[in-house]
């Protein structure tokens, strides 16, 4: 499907490794997601995006007036893939937010507005090297948003739209 790639979900346990043993979070929703747009053939890699979670800067829930929610908008670089270095069974979808959050937020509803590609998915021979690349995926990603282009849908109002 053409960019911008939209997919939302609730924000799910994953197997606890990304702060953990890459120190770089990793928020998870269910592949099922990708499904209700009709994205099922989006390829596995590395993407980046924007992300509206409906919580504060802090990682706090926030309850908008007449149970609406609110939230806030940040940038987002994500793979979808197997993790063939952890031997997945599963796809699955996993967002590091461009923000440092002091609190966790599992529950919480996540809108991603998928811009453009990074790079295909592969495997590794070190953790070491798993995690230099994703830096380099961080960087790439955090550059890319500054663009006019994607600033600008930084503002759809999908993004913050909580069911
Ligand atoms: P899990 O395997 O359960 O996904 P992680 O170690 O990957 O565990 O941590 C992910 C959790 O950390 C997210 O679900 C979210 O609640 C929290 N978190 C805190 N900061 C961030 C961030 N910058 N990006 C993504 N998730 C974050
Ligand atoms: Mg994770």
């Amino acid at each position: 499907p053409p960019f911008p790639i939209r997919l939302s979900g609730p924000i799910v346990e994953g197997f606890g490794r990304g702060s953990a043993e890459l120190g770089i979070p990793t928020a998870n929703i269910p592949i099922a997601g990708l499904s209700v747009g009709g994205n099922e053939d989006v390829e596995s890699g590395v993407y980046y995006g924007w992300a509206g979670v409906d919580v504060d800067d802090s990682g706090k829930r926030i309850e908008g007036e007449n149970g609406g929610r609110k939230g806030g908008v940040w940038g987002m670089v994500m793979s979808i893939g197997w993790n063939p270095y952890y031997k997945n069974e599963k796809r699955s979808v996993e967002v590091h937010i461009l923000h440092t959050f002091p609190h966790n937020f599992y529950g919480a509803r996540m809108n991603l507005l998928i811009c453009g590609f990074i790079r295909p998915e592969y495997d590794y021979v070190s953790k070491e090297s798993l995690i230099e690349d994703i830096r380099v995926d961080i960087e790439v990603g955090r550059r890319s948003l500054e663009r006019e282009a994607y600033l600008k849908l930084k503002g759809e109002r999908y993004l913050m739209e909580f069911q």
